[in-house]
């Protein structure tokens, strides 16, 4: 076997591609089953420290069903240790689904002519977003093809647009974005509009593989892609988000690809990703991929266990690509983020439409279709405490600067306390009685699990004040 110093990777240097296929696949062959060494692997985790290449690979190479159990339990440890109980919520608004790139698992691409092509105009994005606040949402991640229209101008407008547009108690308090690559001007423009992560997935991180899936556009410079979010670091844009789609390629490869790519961002800035997100391939109009590669759901458990203990203090996202029992299981593993509500379809928040799914207006199908509030209504009958908090960012609380995971208490003090205060606005502005009932008794379960960790009365206090109609109150 090779060696790679971890430490000193003359490899990582900024803005440069760091993915060496080899390597990642002589972790992955030449890291034995050992149980002793898995079992102190997951306890390291659990003691916060981020996982090696090596590490990762042995997690992965764990087959034993016992094993593998406990890989999953360690997730679960970890995530109730670090995170607590809370989830946050999010949904996505696509903006537009002109694309010149052929992508050939994607409904969007250049090459399906059936597809319904549309841009949303500003009053649209008006009323999505006012259809989108009077469910409750408060955070939306903002979704794009590649397209020359959709430059960093364009998105940094649809930004502020977003932000601007308040109804009743209702307001958007962090955008996302998920789009092309920009360049280091670009990704400046869209931070001074406010943005908070730039999530951009590398779909598969084996260079072949990628130029096979990526037929035409831009998107065929896998190198472009892969160095995008250090252009971002270097315009300053430091919360980024990176994912892989699963099921192009090798899951094992795609786990290693994403950690080796952890490694990368902090190597050269530092900073590790905000988010990762580990979406599946699901089917989509003129769909073309073998299938060979299919992640099943019981892989597809282990790998996000395997990628919450290999990266302990980055969030992770779960989307309603999949169904809602596979959803309610994996959420345990480590997921932080999960989106209610979705809607895929341009234009679909804001409008009644009563025909069929159909998927020459979609970019793929989605198998959660719940509404927001029964998300929340079931998250609630499993005690997680759903939250909208979009406190860190709003007070510069990102980056290097901070990383919740490294404050001892921080959860607690911070993040429990906003999801109280947050989920405290969606029952007295939004949720049906039923959901309101549920709602206040977690309230008042957590409440109790904070003292001594933060001024409980303040919280109660600043409940009140909600209930009497102020808004956005955080610490
Ligand atoms: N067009 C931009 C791009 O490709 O980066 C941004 C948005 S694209 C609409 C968002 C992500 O959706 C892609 O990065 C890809 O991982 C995912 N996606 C595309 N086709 C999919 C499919 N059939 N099933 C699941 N996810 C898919
Ligand atoms: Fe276009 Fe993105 Fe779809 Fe590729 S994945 S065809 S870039 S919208």
């Amino acid at each position: 076997m090779k060696f790679y110093p971890e430490k000193c990777r003359i490899k990582d240097e900024r803005m440069k591609p760091f993915i060496d296929p080899d390597e990642l696949w002589d972790y992955i062959n030449n890291t034995r089953q050992d149980p002793v060494r898995v079992r102190e692997t997951i306890a390291k985790s659990l003691d916060k420290q981020r996982l090696t290449l090596e590490e990762t690979a042995l997690l992965i190479n764990a087959t034993d069903t016992d094993l593998v159990e406990e890989i999953k339990q360690g997730a679960r440890d970890l995530k109730k240790k670090i995170y607590g109980n809370r989830i946050v919520l999010f949904a996505p608004l696509y903006i537009g689904n002109k694309c010149t790139n052929n992508c050939k698992y994607c409904g969007f691409r250049a090459s399906n002519k059936e597809a319904i092509r549309k841009t949303l105009s500003d009053e649209e994005i008006v009323k999505e977003i006012e259809a989108l606040e009077d469910n409750g949402q408060k955070r939306l991640i903002l979704v794009y093809g590649e397209h020359p229209e959709y430059d960093a101008d364009y998105i940094a407008h649809t930004v502020r647009i977003a932000y601007s547009v308040k109804k009743g108690h209702g307001e958007i308090r962090r955008v996302n974005i998920n789009a092309a690559p920009l360049d280091i001007e670009g990704f400046r423009k869209v931070k001074q509009a406010g943005i908070g992560t730039y999530q951009i997935f590398q779909e598969t991180y084996h260079p072949e593989v990628y130029r096979m899936y990526h037929l035409g556009g831009k998107k065929k410079d896998y190198d472009w892609r892969l160095t995008a979010l250090d252009r971002a670091q270097e315009a300053g844009l430091d919360d980024v988000g990176i994912g892989a789609l699963f099921s192009l390629y090798d899951w094992r490869f795609e786990v290693m690809g994403l950690v080796r790519h952890t490694n990368h961002l902090e190597a050269c800035y530092n900073v590790g990703p905000h988010t990762i997100s580990f979406p599946r391939v699901q089917s989509a109009a003129m769909l073309d991929f073998e299938g060979k590669y299919l992640v099943s759901d019981a892989d597809f458990a282990k790998l996000v266990a395997i990628l919450r203990l290999a990266v302990p203090y980055t969030g992770m996202i779960l989307t309603a690509r999949e169904n809602a029992a596979l959803r309610k299981e994996v959420i345990q593993y480590g997921v932080s983020q999960i989106d209610g509500g979705t809607k895929l379809e341009l234009g679909s928040y804001s409008q009644s439409l009563n025909q069929e799914q159909d998927l020459n207006r979609e970019q793929f199908k989605i198998n959660d279709d719940r509404s927001l509030n029964e998300v929340i209504d079931e998250l609630l009958e499993n005690d997680f405490l759903p939250s909208f908090c979009t406190a860190c960012y709003r007070l510069g609380r990102t980056g290097e600067h901070f990383m919740e995971f490294s404050v001892p208490g921080f959860i607690k003090r911070f993040c429990t306390a906003n999801a109280i205060l947050t989920l405290t606005e969606y029952l007295v502005d939004y949720a049906p009685e039923e959901t309101a009932k549920k709602g206040w008794k977690t309230i008042e379960e957590n409440l109790i699990k904070l003292e001594g960790f933060q001024d409980v009365r303040e919280i109660r206090n600043r409940i009140e004040r909600i209930k009497q109609g102020e808004r956005d109150l955080y610490f």
